[in-house]
């Protein structure tokens, strides 16, 4: 069973994820061992972010947790609700986190307190 991180970016383009190195963030979490895989994407509610998400979790037994960071964990849970029913995915496994306006150490730290209590 495996954790991963996905982090989100609304694009890249939004100011909100404009204070923080967001190949840092991953890179932090990456070299304490903290997650089994991760990615970063650029728009997970857009279409083709529909298509990563369900085709990510077909694999639904072997993916323990899925760790996202990116806006509103609320908003996070109504935008990916559609993809993970069409694999199966158990939506209980999702956690989210809301990164926006952070710097790359706040950022990294909500991501860490995220893992760590779930
Ligand atoms: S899922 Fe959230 S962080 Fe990702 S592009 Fe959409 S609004 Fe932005």
């Amino acid at each position: 069973m495996k954790k991963g991180l996905l982090l989100c970016v609304c694009q890249g383009t939004c100011p909100s994820f404009h204070n923080m190195n967001i190949f840092e963030v991953g890179n932090a979490i990456r070299r304490e061992g903290l997650i089994d895989f991760m990615a970063i994407h650029p728009q997970l509610c857009a279409d083709d972010g529909d298509v990563f998400l369900s085709t990510l979790t077909e694999d639904k037994a072997n993916i323990d947790k899925l760790y996202i960071a990116g806006c509103d964990p609320k908003m996070q849970q109504k935008m990916f609700r559609d993809a993970f029913e069409r694999s199966g995915f158990d939506k209980t496994k999702h956690f989210g986190v809301d990164i926006r306006n952070m710097t790359t150490e706040q950022a990294v730290n909500a991501i860490k307190n995220l893992i760590k209590n779930n």
